[in-house]
């Protein structure tokens, strides 16, 4: 597998020429319960719980196979994130409008990113990982990550999403999660280093503070623009001067844009 050594103190990843198998499926820790009072979209209550359930299956028939992820997938209410005009669609697996210009991740995306991300992390140190996501947007992901490690941290970098995202987890007391407002570009130092780094908005390159915030044996998933198209890249820090990268799917997320606004 190619590597690189950083140069002049700045990091650098290096791709490997074949693609890589997803790792094996970590076996899942008891999924901790959520109060289960996330404001339910007037009466869509039960119909949702269906409709989230079959949006779970068939994540498993499309070859999720991490049931810790499948389970936080199937507790956390996706319609309570999206725009009320799109409650009812909230189960498809596409990507769906949040306000602000922003989407929220198709369930299928949002599912292999912390499969992947998570997969060398023992299911016993899962309760102590931290992981940072750039790009809080909705919270979707936020809470779904929230329920699979022990502490999330959530930048974003629009005030008014950074504000929604709160509102839509306030009635969820998730004592895990931690929203930042800021340019996500820059991480979270002062909660580094993290066990795993997820990125929801697509740069030209990977930042090199979301490297250099990475612990040792930890992975990053983030979407890159590369040749007119977006990869989703998953770089594994090999030491501390070593990362390796391997190109997965083809995606489509909105630009990592740089400030804050
Ligand atoms: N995590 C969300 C997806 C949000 S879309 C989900 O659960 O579906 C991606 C988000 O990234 C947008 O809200 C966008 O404003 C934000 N974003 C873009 N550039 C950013 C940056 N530099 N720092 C932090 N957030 C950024």
């Amino acid at each position: 597998m190619a590597r690189s050594k950083p140069l002049n103190g700045a990091p650098r990843y290096f791709a490997p020429s074949r693609p890589q198998a997803p790792s094996p499926a970590a076996r899942p820790t008891p999924p901790r319960r959520l109060p289960a009072d996330l404001p339910a979209a007037a009466g869509i209550g039960m119909a949702s719980e269906r409709a989230r359930l079959r949006m779970v299956a068939a994540l498993a028939q499309s070859g999720v196979r991490d049931s810790a992820v499948l389970d936080a997938m199937a507790s956390i209410p996706r319609h309570v994130f999206v725009e009320q005009a799109f409650a009812s669609r909230a189960y498809e697996d596409c990507s769906l409008p949040i306000g602000h210009g922003q989407t929220i991740s198709r369930p299928t995306t949002v599912a292999r990113m912390l499969e992947h991300a998570l997969a060398p992390i023992a299911p016993p140190a899962r309760a102590s990982a931290v992981v940072l996501e750039v790009g809080t947007g909705c919270g979707y992901q936020a809470a779904v990550l929230a329920r699979l490690v022990g502490q999330v941290v959530s930048i974003e970098r629009l005030r008014a999403l950074h504000e929604q995202a709160r509102g839509n987890l306030r009635s969820a007391r998730i004592g895990n999660l931690r929203l930042v407002f800021g340019d996500g570009r820059d991480g979270v130092g002062s909660m580094a280093p993290y066990d795993a780094i997820v990125a929801a908005a697509a740069g030209d390159r990977i930042p090199d503070a979301w490297l250099m915030q990475l612990k040792v044996g930890a992975r990053l998933l983030a979407p890159v623009s590369e040749d007119g198209r977006q990869t989703l890249q998953m770089i594994e820090r090999t030491s501390p001067s070593d990362w390796q990268m391997t190109r997965l799917d083809t995606v489509r997320f909105v630009p990592l844009r740089v400030g804050t606004n």
